[in-house]
């Protein structure tokens, strides 16, 4: 029997690394006979030939680029385009990589298809006698792993959280790509009015593939400090991460937050300046093999996670830091 999981996905800035992950993922969680994978592409511009070539190589049965002049920031006519495809393919899951867009579009299309949606998953359970999955996701701020059924539902919907892009393996082969024109139909095309476009600027941060990682809490104190970590993370060929409260606080973009609401990375150096060290934050940071923290506070849960802590301030140390790695750097 034939069991097709489908994934959409949105072009994203020529990004397409993730998707090597996640079918490396769903490859080694799914082993049944008969699996059939299903990518769906979706963008208003041309798919670069490097990326073509990448996806080309992907574990993956089919893969087919949808171009739409409507694929844009507006979720409505990815929502139309992904239940039109799900008409046609008629998938046992819907299966893509957790994004805020992505999350808000499944949410909705699981929804016209009266179906459960798991979010955020870290891992897939697949009963091969039952054809039934379960999903894990993490709880009560990383302490347990819960599992999540999607019960009696046709297509089971979920989105993953994976890991570093380096970690994953599997046999590159030389797949077809196909591009389609996708018609999206009943539309309402002015439903949406753009009146203006305020576009953040890209973000290539890399933080889930990078292998040192900077984290920045509220103990930096100020905005302006924060350049500080940027200047650091450039010399270490870093990223820079932060706490929560940093993007509540609107002083960086959501993409840049680590933890159970942000993201999970797998660094094997993280510094850890000024932050306090809650379950929420350090449960996305993974298993470094070296942490190094900086905290004023000699009791700071962090202290207690950390192979090195130093009692400082955030801000002097972090500058002390890019001194003397600017140094180092430099002698080398
Ligand atoms: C449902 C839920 C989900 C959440 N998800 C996330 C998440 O994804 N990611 C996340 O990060 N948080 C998350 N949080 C929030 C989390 O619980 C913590 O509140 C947050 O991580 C604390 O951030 P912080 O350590 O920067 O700030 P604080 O808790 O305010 O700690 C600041 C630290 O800086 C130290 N400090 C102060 N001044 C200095 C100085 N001058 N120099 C050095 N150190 C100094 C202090 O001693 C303290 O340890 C979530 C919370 C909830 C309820």
């Amino acid at each position: 029997m034939e069991h097709v999981i489908f994934v959409p996905a949105i072009y994203h800035i020529g990004d397409v690394s993730q998707l090597g992950s996640l079918f490396s993922f769903i490859d080694s969680r799914i082993t049944i006979k008969g699996k059939k994978i299903i990518l769906y592409l979706y963008t208003n511009s041309q798919v670069k030939d490097k990326d073509i070539n990448y996806l080309k190589t992907l574990p993956v049965s089919q893969i087919v680029i949808c171009e739409n002049k409507l694929f844009s920031g507006w979720e409505l006519p990815y929502i139309d385009a992904i239940t039109q495809h799900i008409n046609i393919i008629k998938p046992h899951a819907v299966i893509s990589i957790s994004s805020d867009f992505i999350k808000s579009i499944l949410a909705r299309v699981a929804a016209r298809f009266s179906c459960g949606f798991a979010v955020d998953c870290t891992d897939i359970i697949f009963d091969e006698s039952t054809y039934k999955y379960s999903f894990l996701k993490p709880a009560y701020a990383g302490n347990i792993n819960a599992e999540i059924l999607v019960k009696n539902s046709s297509i089971v919907f979920a989105t993953l959280k994976i890991k570093n892009a380096d970690e994953c393996s599997f046999e590159t082969i030389d797949n077809k790509v196909e591009v389609i024109n996708t018609l999206i139909e009943n539309i309402e095309p002015f439903a949406v009015k753009v009146i203006e476009k305020n576009l953040a600027h890209d973000i290539d941060n890399k933080l889930e593939s990078a292998k040192i990682v900077i984290g920045v809490g509220r103990g930096i104190k100020d905005k302006e400090n924060l350049k500080y970590a940027f200047e650091l993370a450039n010399i270490l060929n870093a990223a820079v991460g932060v706490t929560r409260p940093l993007v509540d606080m609107g002083w960086v973009d959501k993409e840049y937050q680590i933890g159970q609401s942000g993201k999970i990375i797998s660094p094997q150096i993280y510094f850890a300046f000024g932050i306090s060290g809650a379950a929420h934050h350090v449960c996305g940071i993974g298993s470094p093999k070296l942490i190094i923290a900086v905290n004023k506070n000699r009791d700071a849960q962090i202290f207690k996670i950390a192979h090195y802590g130093i009692v400082a301030d955030a801000t002097h140390a972090l500058k002390s830091f890019v001194k003397i790695f600017k140094s180092k750097v430099k002698g080398c």
